[in-house]
């Protein structure tokens, strides 16, 4: 099935391997060329590299379930040294097929998924989708590694590593910064355990499979799914299936995605549980899973920004 998929996009971004030109994508200026996949890894490389690397990413409004790469991300890519990847399915074929398509044998792509304890990384499910090839039912590891601010501490520092490697004269610089960042992580993740410490009610339905790493960090238990596969609303039965659970467990809270605009299903629940009762005090909470983001909005701060947000908008609905 990947093999297909790859064929696919490889084909697609084949054409670009051929054409010559000018590369307008880069500044004019020394220092490691850093792409990156989606937003989170930008922010964590953006902190590291500083005036010392130039960082650009990749996809912003379509988010890495649904990204199919294009021309402009393999121009990208063409003169890079290093693309950083989250890994764990969701963004390595992207990966290999932008560094097929760009022609830049040289370019390296670090995983950094493979930086995690593997003892520490959780079962989920494989639910791409490129061009309706769809494969909803393959089992294995969940790839939000990124909403948890523990592992986004080991991936900074990865990233620290790999820049150090390729540019050694500003090492002490990536030493410098990353120490900061990641200062500023572990920061997060105290004012986010402070925020919910006391919290007796720590249970909520996530809006789709992506918030496992997120409740482990900070001790909430994720009791459903409202969409098993991201962008596809449940149906009736499953719809039924949820409110009950939902009366059975006493799950009050569900989260709702500001990427998804409509969010009909997890509003017909809650309304289900309002009407006819069950669980007291049924809301619904914004919780980003931070996989998009316009370019506007991409600032090196982002990802602290958006994680605080869902903190904040959590330990107000919590009890
Ligand atoms: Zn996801």
């Amino acid at each position: 099935m990947n093999a297909v998929r790859c064929g696919i996009l490889l084909a697609a971004l084949l054409p670009i391997g051929c054409g010559g030109g000018v590369d307008s994508v880069w500044p004019e200026r020394p220092g490691p060329k850093v792409v990156v996949s989606f937003a989170p890894v930008y922010c964590w490389a953006v902190n590291v590299a500083g005036e010392d690397a130039v960082v650009k990413n990749m996809m912003s409004t379509t988010g890495p379930h649904d990204f199919n790469p294009t021309d402009t991300d393999a121009r990208l890519a063409r003169k890079a040294d290093l693309f950083f990847i989250n890994g764990l399915n969701l963004d390595n074929d992207v990966a290999s097929a932008v560094k097929k398509g760009s022609g830049n044998a040289k370019l390296k792509v670090i995983d950094l998924s493979t930086k995690l304890p593997i003892d520490q990384l959780m079962e989920g499910q494989c639910h791409h989708q490129h061009h309706g090839h769809d494969h909803p039912h393959e089992h294995g590891t969940d790839p939000h590694v990124w909403l948890s601010p523990d592992f986004a501490v080991l991936m900074t520092e990865a990233i620290r590593d790999e820049l150090k490697a390729a540019d050694p004269e500003h090492a002490a610089n990536y030493d410098r910064r990353a120490a900061e960042y990641v200062g500023k992580l572990r920061a997060l993740k105290a004012e986010g355990v402070a925020k919910l410490a006391g919290k007796k009610d720590r249970k909520l339905v996530s809006f789709h499979e992506s918030l496992s790493y997120f409740a482990r960090s900070f001790d909430l238990t994720v009791s459903g799914v409202v969409q098993k596969k991201p962008g596809q609303e449940p149906n009736t039965e499953e719809l039924r299936d949820l409110v009950k659970m939902c009366r059975e467990k006493q799950v009050r809270v569900l989260a709702v995605e500001p990427q998804y605009t409509a969010n009909t299903s997890a509003k017909a629940i809650l309304d289900e549980l309002k009407r006819n009762g069950g669980v007291a005090d049924p809301a619904l909470v914004e919780i980003d899973p931070l996989e998009t983001v316009t370019p506007q909005a991409l600032t090196p701060a982002w990802y602290e920004e958006r994680m605080r947000a869902n903190l904040t908008a959590l330990a107000e609905v919590l009890k």
